[in-house]
């Protein structure tokens, strides 16, 4: 499985569509379709069905849908955004920033 520069909980900045310019937080990332589910962008009207067993209702809800990975940039808090690099440090990669070499940490 290819490692990718983006992981969950990142702080990325929407480079294309609507959303665009937005900085938001990683929900969830897809690594075999290449895709990440950001918060509050790409919001899409869902329908929602009433479960059985729950008093939930149905009806319709603002849910977010995954957009491309190469859509988002890491963002780094010296430059803005980052160009990701990888360094190698003992028996882990840790992602830095290409532009000003700053450690990107990976927030749990
Ligand atoms: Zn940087």
């Amino acid at each position: 499985m290819p490692s990718l520069s983006i992981h969950r909980n990142d702080t990325v900045k929407v480079l294309t569509g609507a959303d665009r310019g937005k900085t938001q937080r990683v929900l969830r990332v897809f690594p075999d379709k290449g895709t990440v589910l950001v918060e509050h962008v790409r919001m899409i009207k869902k329908t929602v069905s009433s479960k059985t067993g729950k008093r939930t209702k149905g009806g319709i809800a603002d849910q977010e849908s995954p957009i491309n990975i190469s859509n988002v940039a890491l963002v780094c808090a010296t430059c803005g955004t980052a160009r990701v690099g990888f360094k190698k440090e003992g028996t882990s990669r840790l992602r830095v920033c290409k532009r000003c070499g700053s450690e990107l940490p990976t927030k749990k």
